[in-house]
């Protein structure tokens, strides 16, 4: 029977009297919190209130998890740090209703139950967790470039020990069901559906003889901890004030060296929790509040959220293509079968294609069958997949070193060796040994597409399918368009790398896409401040302290020295005048000195930890002193990184002038996803806006004089700057 129903949840009464609040949000795939919902669940508790029932189980409706968070669409509506602090003020005090319900409230989670939806689970007094692979329990918000600001920083040290919380928060660590189960933040752990039943009437049980279990006092921690212990690592450090102060001021040292310059959400986040420990529960939601106001409309915050949003429409075929049917994809092809045939393949199998890998060498083959082996079994370490599961989808990869299968696969993707004669071969085998319907993709880093359509019979079903490496782990897929692809050949690859969880953006065929187009000429820059005299740990810390996931020097010994010097030769037609040859990169490649794979580039590998390599500074040295060397090297520093970013922006300027992609935010999208742009800072041409065109130019065009014609913004900034015409809008487009 039902005793409340409102449009996003009802409560249900079972014959026993237990209720049943079960949150359905229509419109969503998954649950999320907006308004509406915070305002039935008011109107819900109200009526729960006065039920007299014995227990409440708070579960979702929908079968894809728990509940995902708040409502980020709306959130991002929300446009000055008061409207944001009343938002977590309402949430707080809902949550704090949920808590004080007459009698003991249940969470039955199952799948996602992340934010405000682990801040609502752990509102109530026990959580039950359905171990299944998408079961996930976190709290991302700084992530989001925010705090988690209804009572999760209070709540959750209170309940799993101050360490762990910090882990959850400050790291943005995951749980899976097993995991949660252990630290303390679930109360039972289910596998099956008969455990299910058997675990809560366990928890039932145990909640109707203990009735609520109050969340210790609000002054716990000021008063000393009370709170479960479990380890003698917490005992040690958790149970007395110095202790904590040495776990807060790790924390904190942590957090100043790996959090990004202006991106402020992970020491608020850190702040509340400190707050909540020395000063109490009130004071903690106190200073929850008027964080979450301050976040919300930092630029942080903003661009993290509009990110977010953007890679979620990007799971559509974009506007163009709405119209065109894709074909489904089962069978595929993988030619080559090296680090990204391999990726590829193994990606393909694990979302349920049937694959055949072709290579020119046994030796090649066997080696590309090894890395898919294992890499199926990191999934199953991961818990991604079980032993059997993972036995039978290696299963469905075939090798071949003829043509075997071809004939049968409704997509082929090319992943040999970065040469165009020999790509060309291969597109015209392609041709000879698939059905017509097949559609055929490169995997090129750098080469034109449109030159491997060359003399081919039908064209229109060949375009580009650029995966990142390594394969499993990057989420970007660069899918290249040239005048001849046809839609339906878009629209298949667009829709195939949807289904094998990527984000693809639709981009123009252009030597290196727009990922590597953009990302040479810093790399390049890089290699040159080195030369100049800048230290190895200097450019790459400058651009890691601006938001880079890693340094451009780690990040060129990660793709081989040689690799890369191959990729800027091919891509000279569109970057001449903007690239000069770079000699550094000759002198690493005849000193051996490739990067990971020779074990020496930039830095020295082998150790546990790479170190810098010495060596390279003196071999790169130019004598000819740059005007640069004559700052102070502070400034330097700076105008290094100036430097490589501005060369990244004004790249990506001209690339949008070129219609590489629809539009900025499809561009921002691909850098931040496939480059590891600063993703806080929105991608570059975000940053562009974010800093003001005409400063861009200016900064530009004083670096031009000093260093070359390199740095001349291009005309598209030129005409922007002057026109005051941001390249991207301050909200996000309508969904
Ligand atoms: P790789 O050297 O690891 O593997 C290439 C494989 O292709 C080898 O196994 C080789 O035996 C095989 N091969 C060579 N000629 C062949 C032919 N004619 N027919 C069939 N197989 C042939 O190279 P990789 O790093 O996997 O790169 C493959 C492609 O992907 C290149 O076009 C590269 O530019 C591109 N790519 C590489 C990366 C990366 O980071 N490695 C990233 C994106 C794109």
């Amino acid at each position: 029977m039902q005793i409340f129903r409102s449009a996003t949840l009802v409560v249900e009464r079972d014959p026993e009297g237990v209720l049943a609040l079960i949150l359905d949000v229509p419109g969503h795939s998954v649950n999320v919190l907006n308004r509406q919902v915070l305002a039935d669940l008011d109107a819900a508790l109200d009526a729960i209130a006065v039920s007299k029932a014995p227990l409440v189980v708070v579960r979702s409706g929908k079968k894809s998890g728990f509940l995902a968070g708040a409502d980020l669409q709306e959130f991002l509506s929300i446009q000055d740090a008061a409207s944001a602090e009343a938002v977590s003020a309402s949430g707080q005090h809902l949550f704090a209703k949920l808590a004080a319900t007459p009698m003991p409230t249940i969470a039955a989670i199952s799948g996602a139950c992340l934010g405000g939806g682990l801040e609502l689970a752990l509102a109530c007094d026990y959580r039950l967790v359905f171990d299944k692979p998408s079961t996930q329990l976190g709290l991302p918000e700084v992530e989001l470039g925010l705090l988690p600001a209804w009572g999760g920083t209070q709540r959750l040290p209170r309940l799993i020990g101050l360490e762990r919380a910090l882990r959850v928060i400050l790291d943005r660590k995951r749980l899976n069901a097993v995991e949660a189960f252990r630290w303390g933040l679930a109360d039972a752990l289910a596998a099956t559906e008969n455990e299910l039943r058997e675990q809560f009437a366990c928890l039932a049980a145990r909640a109707l003889g203990e009735g609520k279990r109050r969340i210790p006092t609000p002054l716990l921690f000021r008063e000393g901890w009370r709170g479960p212990l479990r380890t003698w690592r917490q005992r040690l450090l958790e149970s007395n004030p110095f202790g904590r102060r040495i776990l807060l001021q790790a924390a904190e040292r942590l957090m100043r060296r790996r959090v990004p310059d202006d991106m402020p959400a992970p020491f608020e986040a850190l702040e509340a929790v400190r707050t909540g420990i020395h000063h109490g529960m009130a004071a903690g939601l106190a200073y929850e509040r008027s964080a979450a106001g301050r976040l919300a409309v930092s630029p942080a915050c903003r661009n993290l959220i509009r990110l977010f949003i953007q890679t979620q429409k990007s799971d559509k075929l974009p506007e163009e293509l709405r119209d065109v049917a894709p074909a489904e994809v089962r069978r595929v092809g993988v030619v080559g079968a090296g680090t990204m045939g391999a990726g590829i393949a193994q990606l393909a199998a694990f979302k349920g294609c049937k694959v055949v890998v072709q290579d020119v060498s046994q030796a090649a083959l066997d080696a590309g069958l090894a890395r898919i082996e294992g890499l199926f079994r990191k999934a199953v370490e991961r818990r991604l997949l079980t032993g059997p599961e993972a036995a039978q989808r290696l299963a469905t990869i075939q090798g071949t070193l003829q043509w075997d299968g071809f004939d049968n696969v409704d997509v082929v993707v090319e992943a040999a060796l970065e040469d165009l004669n020999a790509k060309k071969a291969i597109f015209r085998e392609l041709e000879a040994r698939t059905r017509p319907e097949t559609v055929l993709a490169t995997n090129t880093s750098s080469l034109p597409v449109e030159r491997l359509q060359e003399n081919l019979k039908h064209p229109e079903r060949v375009a580009g399918m650029h995966f990142f490496n390594p394969v499993h782990k990057m989420p970007l897929v660069e899918v290249a368009r040239t005048p001849a692809s046809s839609p339906a050949t878009l629209a298949t690859l667009m829709q195939w790398a949807i289904q094998l969880g990527k984000t693809p953006v639709l981009v123009r065929d252009s030597p290196g896409f727009v990922v590597n187009r953009i990302l040479t000429p810093y790399l390049n820059e890089a290699v040159t401040l080195v030369a100049e005299g800048l230290t190895i740990e200097q450019v790459d810390r400058i651009m890691k302290r601006f938001g880079m996931p890693m340094g451009p020097l780690e990040l060129l010994d990660q793709i081989g020295l040689d690799i890369a010097a191959h990729v800027a030769r091919s891509m000279q037609p569109v970057l001449a005048g903007r690239i000069e040859p770079n000699a550094a990169f000759e002198k690493m490649r005849s000193a051996g000195l490739l990067g990971q794979k020779s074990g020496r580039g930039f830095y020295l590998y082998g150790g546990k930890k790479p170190k810098v390599n010495a060596q390279v500074q003196n071999l790169l040295r130019v004598e000819k002193a740059a005007f640069s060397s004559v700052l102070p090297t502070a400034a330097r520093v700076t105008e290094g990184r100036e430097r490589m970013v501005l060369l990244m922006v004004n790249e990506a300027a001209l690339g949008l002038s070129e219609q590489l992609t629809a539009n900025a935010e499809v561009l921002n999208l691909a850098l931040i996803l496939g480059a590891g742009w600063a993703p806080h800072r929105g991608g570059p041409l975000r940053y562009a806006d974010d800093r003001g065109l005409a400063d861009i130019v200016q900064s530009l065009t004083a670096l031009a004089a000093r260093y070359g014609r390199r740095f001349e913004p291009c005309a598209e900034l030129k005409r922007r700057a002057a026109a005051s015409e941001p390249f991207t809008h301050s909200s996000p487009a309508p969904a």
